[in-house]
Order: structure tokens, then sequence, then C-alpha cells
């Protein structure tokens, strides 16, 4: 796979000092293959290595890091900007809210809808309601409901009425009154691009004007899926991508690729076909992922700049032996806080981001676990295991917290602690990273 691919690449730099023309050149010549080979087009591939190589000469001298690292790096860099940058979310506000689904017949807009929905109900406190417009196959509006009634999301759907665009309206003004704030519309597609299917989701466009205009692609179609985007997208005009079917081992050449070809970004991912597994897009994420670890250098470079060396190496010699200590994760939660945005830290972590995935963290959730850590004594803060259950209820009172909250805190910090000793070893990190893919 293309991880793989990309470690093999960097092996070649692997003990050289110095980043040269020709080494360089050598190692981006297997990552232009390894683009190829994922389905990444030849001119964006192309466009790739030497965006990567004019800035690996250039940053040559300006740095202390191996040139494999640093190359990593650059490379992680220009896959983050390949897709877009930053993450951008959908656009479900309004009175309701309206998104719209396109796509081929198989991409998944129907499980996708489903996971949308128990999304936005779970997640972003919302009442979503469904909307079955597939009026071509009666399984298909079955399958809606069969879904809705999983999550405990209500649909909308007409066998007598065959025409999608009624179907849609009849269902924006039953959410208005029946106190519904988000209408997800599904709809039908076939298995190549046609006429037909085109004009008709550019009529439901037209008549419900929705908030957001999603496309659905399957990851695992490659060029095929860029192609088809860019025929949606040039009758359609959608918002977004949605890509599915990025589960196990497909291979992320589309998602590289959909952002230059039709410059609209990808949103959320489908890694599964049950409801809950979907995805958040953020290319540096996916960027991680292709590049098969998480942004460890960039991760040193940020912390560098704010960490006191020596308390750097105090650290880490405490991580080594296992000596982390709430204390520590205190100070680590403060230093993190002076980074910037959490999120995008945890998510360079190798293995954090799958543990964070679930967790929405903002400044905000830290306020909680200090409150907690503070209200333990020293020598419990030393000592994490003297904890027990009358001290929690103690620290959960002087916390203003719930015993649970407790029990998270010392459960993460538990997971960190043993994390970052793994961390610590080489050996143990690269078998990590091999668990994670
Ligand atoms: P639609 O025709 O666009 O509505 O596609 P469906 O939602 O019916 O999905 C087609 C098939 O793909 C179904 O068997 C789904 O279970 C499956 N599917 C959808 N999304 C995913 C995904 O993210 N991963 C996997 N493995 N399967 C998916
Ligand atoms: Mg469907």
């Amino acid at each position: 796979n293309l991880s793989e691919r990309f470690d093999r690449a960097f092996k070649v730099l692997k003990g050289q000092g110095q980043i040269t023309e020709i080494n360089v050149a050598e190692t981006l010549k297997e990552v232009r293959r390894a683009l190829l080979d994922a389905d990444v087009n030849f001119k964006t591939a192309k466009e790739f290595t030497t965006k990567v190589k004019d800035k690996a000469i250039g940053r040559n001298v300006l740095t202390t890091v191996s040139p494999s690292q640093l190359l990593t790096k650059i490379c992680h860099e220009e896959l983050v900007e390949l897709m877009g940058g930053e993450h951008e979310d959908i656009n479900f506000k309004g009175n309701p809210g309206i998104i719209l689904m396109s796509g081929l017949q198989g991409s998944g807009k129907t499980t996708f809808s489903g996971k949308l929905a128990n999304w936005l109900k779970n997640k972003q406190r919302k009442n979503p309601l469904l909307v079955a417009c597939d009026v071509y196959r009666p399984a298909a509006i079955d399958q809606l409901h069969v879904l809705g009634e999983q999550l405990g999301v209500e649909v909308f759907s007409n066998r007598e009425e065959k025409d999608p665009v009624k179907i849609a309206q009849a269902a924006i003004t039953y959410a208005k009154s029946n106190g519904f704030n988000v209408v997800i519309v599904d709809t039908a597609g076939r298995l190549a691009i046609d006429e037909k299917m085109m004009d008709e989701i550019a009529a439901v466009k037209q008549a419900i004007n929705p908030t957001e205009t999603l496309f659905v692609v399957d990851a695992m179609t490659g060029q095929d899926a860029v192609n088809t985007a860019k025929a949606f997208n040039d009758k359609i005009n959608f918002d977004g991508v949605i890509l599915t079917k990025l589960d196990g081992d497909t291979r992320g050449g589309a998602a590289l690729t959909i952002k230059t070809v039709v410059d609209k970004p990808i949103k959320f991912v489908g890694t599964g076909e049950k409801m809950d597994a979907l995805d958040i897009f953020y290319p540096s994420r996916m960027a991680d992922r292709i590049l098969g670890m998480g942004d460890v250098v960039s991760l040193v470079e940020k912390a560098q700049e704010q960490f006191d060396e020596k308390e750097a190496k105090k650290l880490q010699k405490k991580i080594a032996q296992n000596k982390f200590d709430l204390d520590d994760f205190y100070q680590q939660l403060q230093q993190i806080k002076k980074m910037g945005n959490v999120k995008d830290l945890m998510g360079m972590i190798p293995g954090m981001g799958k543990a964070m995935k679930d967790v929405d963290i903002d400044d905000d959730a830290f306020k909680g676990i200090e409150a907690i850590i503070q209200s333990m004594t020293p020598a419990e803060r030393g000592e994490p295991s003297l904890i027990n259950g009358s001290r929690k209820k103690r620290i959960a009172n002087g916390s203003g917290n719930k015993i649970e909250e407790v029990n998270k805190l010392l459960k993460q910090f538990n997971e960190t602690k043993k994390m970052m000793h793994l961390m610590s070893n080489k050996k143990n990190m690269m078998s990590m990273m091999k668990q994670m893919k």
C-alpha cells in the first residue's frame, strides 16, 4: 500500500546526513511511483514531487533534522495542501438546514445519509429527518427505513409519488411543521453518469435550494471517482465530497486528486458499513495515513519552540522510566494549550488520532481535567495508583465533577502514560504504527 511505498522510498535517505539533488531525486522517484500506483493522476503526482524537491533543497541548510525526517515533513505538508489544507464543515444550519446527496448508485449515499443523521443527532444535538427520494427502487426506500428505525430517526417517504422534487418539497414542509431542523435528502443514482440522472438531481437542487449539496463517491473506484466528481460538479456545482469505503486497505489516491480537479473539499470519509463508521475528514490526518505515521517531526518542532530544553529532557527520561505522573500530565496540558489548536496537535501523535477520534477537544475540555488534578493531593499526583474509591469521591466532590469524570481522566492518563512510554522506544513505535495501519 501507499504508506509502505513511502516508507521504502524514505529508506533510501535513512542514514544519509544531507539532502542532495541526487538522493532526493531518487527518493522522490519512488514517491511518485507510489502515488501513481495509488491512482493519483500523473500531473498531480509530478507537481507534487517537484514542489517537495524544491522545498527540500531550499530548507536543507536551515535544519538539523535528518534528511528523511525533513522529506517526510515536507511530503506531509504538501499532501495536506493537496487535500485542501484545513478541514471544512458541512453547512447544516437553516430553518431547516437541507442536505442533498448526489452520486452514482452504490457509492454509499443511503448509508452515508444514515451515518450523517446519526452524527447530527448524537454529536450535534440536531433533530434530523431522512427523506427517501430514490423513486426507482422500492428496496432503496426500505433500506432507508431500516436505517432510520435502527437509529431512531424519522424517515419521510411517499411510495405513490414518482417525482423526487415533489417528495423533497413535501418533506421540507413536513419538517418545518414538525420540529425537524435538518433534512437529509437521499436520492437515486445510476451505475454510470447519464443525462437523466443529472437532470433529475439538478432539478431537485434547484427546487429545494439546499444549504449543502454533497457528492458521495466510492474511494475504491480510484481515478474513476475523480472523473465522476468532475461530471457531477460541472452539472450541479456541489459544496463538498464524501469519500466512502475508505476502510482497510483502500488506496487513498482519489482523496489526493479530487480536490485538485474539482476544487471542492472532502468533508467526511466513510470507513465501514456500520452507522458509526464515519470520520470527519482532516487533510492532516489523511496525510498521516498516507505517510503511515503521525507527523512526529512537526510535533517535535512545534514542541521545541515552547518547551524548555531541559524540561523536555527531564520529561523524556521520566517517560522512558515510566515515571510520568499526573503533575507531568498537568504540565503537558499547559504546554499543549500554549501551542494552540489542541485537536490538530493530538492528531500529530501516532495513535492519538484514533484514540481521540470521538472526543471533542477544545480548551474548555481541559478545565474539567485541570480542576480534577488540582483537587488531588501532591502525593496522589505523584502516585496516581493511590487513588482508591474514597479518594475518587473526595476529588470528584472537591472539583465539582462526577466520579465518572475522575475515572475517565485517570483512564486517559494511564493510556497516555502507556503510549508515551511505548513511543519513547523506537522499536515499539514502529510496531505500534504497523498496528494502526
Ligand atoms: P447508494 O446506492 O449510493 O445509496 O449506496 P448504499 O448506501 O446503498 O451503499 C452501497 C453499498 O456500499 C452497501 O452495501 C453499503 O453497505 C456499502 N457501503 C457504503 N459505505 C461504505 C463504507 O464506508 N465502507 C464500506 N465497507 N461499505 C460501505
Ligand atoms: Mg441509495
